[in-house]
């Protein structure tokens, strides 16, 4: 099945973002929404995105904007109609309804729900249009954020869900993973309930926010926006309302209902406007005193405000097995925290996947983790984890784990694509050469340089890799969040306070020769993605 054309309907955030990201592949889009001035406002809102969702402005062009009465006839010529309004479950089935009227016949539908089971979705769909309907979720912002769970349904035509997985891998750019129809699927399911107890074992353990943030932040390879800055980022009061879905979802006696009751802080954050950096402020909040700002926390147990403190925990790496066998406060909260994780995520295996490294992949792609709670117990040792923790009565992974104690049981990473990705590549590859900020893979005729500097900020020992590795056909690629920061600054400010100016033209020149050629080649090289 080809998707050469595309109608999304409902052009707010996730709408926009899904358009805008089909634009990039150059595949055209409508986007429809209940009057055109909305779909007209959103296109101008894409054009305008700061970070852009669009690779270059001038993909733009590929947006055709509409309404639901006057150009639902878009429908008929699309490929693969994508649902994205509002969260009403009324909504979306009278929607549905227009669209299995209208469609092309065999077109993809899909809805980009984040809480609505596909069962319900898709109650009153024949059996016939249920062939076609699926779930694509999508996360915010759509460029960026490298994960697309898709969810079937028990009657999909599988060739038709497979090919639409390898379009939005190959075209789009996403690790799309097949997750089973559960409350929050994957990611989410996790990822809240990882902040969820990131939040409460700081309440307990009577830590700041600085504090919880300075641990459940990059020394447990998370994003430094930690928990409360997160919740601040995400909204307040639109996480109250992903935990009642739970809440309401969720069996009695799962654990995520004991992490997801109301806090009261959180209600008179609510209540008072607080709902983060869309509102007055969250946890977090700017104070300015006439010309001056400052960052301000909250107290947990005061509730008071007071100037936000900056923690240093005396580690910046990433060494978990370290910072949870160390003897402080620290240590005990992210071993509380990443046993919690661990164990709640094992539990779910396999009721929401059969591959428990789909959860870790989720939560790379979605969460931007650089590792998921079982790549987590594999660098904590499973030794040192059966050491530490307490009851793990009923949970079948870590009981069996117990019992065999392999400490390689993770095996490969990725299983959820078919396509080649780096991830899969590295390991069959070999590795020739490298320095601190570059590594050289051999791959059959071909190599391979992977940055793996902070952000993969480009220094001279990147160009001396990139220079080494020209001798065959070159694949410039990693698995980060950025491809590449640029040139490191602060490298280059180095010589610049030393007054040593010669080095930093030395340095440009040596840039400017070896990523020139780079620039100008152009070969057929076999395709590597890096989701
Ligand atoms: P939004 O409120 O930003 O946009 C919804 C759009 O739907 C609005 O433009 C509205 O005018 C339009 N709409 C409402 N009724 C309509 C109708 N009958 N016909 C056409 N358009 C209609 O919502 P959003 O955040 O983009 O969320 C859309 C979907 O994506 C929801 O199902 C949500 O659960 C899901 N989702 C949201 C996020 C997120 O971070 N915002 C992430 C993943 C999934």
């Amino acid at each position: 099945m080809e998707i050469k054309k595309v109608v999304v309907i409902g052009s707010g955030t996730m709408g926009s973002g899904i358009a805008a990201h089909l634009c990039n592949a150059n595949i055209p889009v409508t986007l429809l929404d209940l009057k055109t001035e909305i779909s007209e406002q959103a296109r101008d809102k894409i054009h305008k995105s700061r970070p852009p969702l669009l690779l270059d402005k001038s993909k733009i062009n590929n947006i055709k904007v509409g309404n639901i009465l006057d150009n639902f006839d878009e429908v008929k010529e699309a490929d693969w109609v994508v649902e994205a309004v509002v969260e009403r479950i009324d909504i979306k089935h009278d929607i549905y309804k227009k669209i299995f009227k209208e469609r092309k016949k065999g077109a993809i539908v899909s809805s980009n729900t984040s809480s609505i089971p596909i069962k319900v979705l898709s109650e009153h769909l024949s059996e016939e249009e249920k062939k076609d309907f699926c779930i694509t979720h999508f996360f915010n912002p759509v460029r960026y954020m490298g994960l697309l769970e898709i969810v079937k349904n028990e009657n999909n035509d599988l060739d038709k869900i497979n090919s639409l997985k390898n379009f939005c891998e190959t075209e789009l750019g996403k690790g799309a993973i097949i997750c089973n129809d559960t409350p929050g699927f994957l990611g989410n399911r996790i990822g809240v309930f990882a902040m969820q107890v990131a939040m409460t074992e700081a309440f307990k353990m009577k830590l700041s926010i600085e504090e919880a943030d300075a641990i459940f932040g990059r020394p447990m390879g998370i994003p430094k926006t930690g928990v409360f800055g997160l919740y601040d980022l995400i909204g307040i009061d639109l996480m109250a309302d992903v935990l009642k879905s739970f809440i309401k979802e969720l069996s009695e006696n799962d654990p995520f209902q004991i992490v997801a009751k109301e806090i009261p802080l959180v209600k008179t954050l609510i209540e008072t406007g607080y709902t983060g950096r869309k509102g007055k402020g969250g946890f977090y909040r700017v104070n300015k005193t006439g010309e001056v700002k400052v960052m301000e926390a909250i107290n947990l147990e005061t509730e008071e405000y007071s100037a936000s403190k900056k923690i240093n925990i005396k580690s910046d790496k990433v060494d978990l097995k370290k910072l949870i066998l160390r003897e402080d406060k620290y240590g005990e909260y992210a071993w509380s925290v990443i046993s919690k994780i661990i164990k709640y995520a094992s539990s779910l295996v396999p009721s929401i996947t059969k591959d428990f490294n789909d959860i870790d992949e989720a939560m790379r792609l979605g969460f931007n983790w650089t590792k998921g709670p079982f790549e987590m117990l594999e660098e904590i040792g499973v030794d040192t984890f059966f050491d530490k923790i307490d009851d793990f009565k009923g949970n079948a992974f870590l009981e069996n784990l117990f019992q065999s104690r392999n400490q390689d049981f993770y095996g490969s990473r990725q299983k959820y694509t078919d396509i080649e990705t780096f991830g899969k590549a590295k390991k069959k590859a070999l590795s020739v050469d490298g320095n601190s900020s570059a590594q050289i893979y051999r791959f059959n005729d071909y190599n391979i340089v992977e940055f793996t500097t902070k952000a993969n900020a480009l220094d001279y020992d990147s160009m001396d890799a990139l220079k080494k590795a020209t001798d065959k056909p070159l694949i410039i690629i990693n698995e980060s969040m950025q491809f590449s920061a640029g040139v490191n600054l602060s490298y280059t400010m180095d010589f610049a306070n030393k007054n040593d100016f010669k080095s930093i033209e030395k340095f440009i020149r040596y840039f400017q020769e070896t990523c020139k050629p780079v620039s100008y080649t152009h070969l057929t090289l076999p395709t590597i993605y890096s989701v």
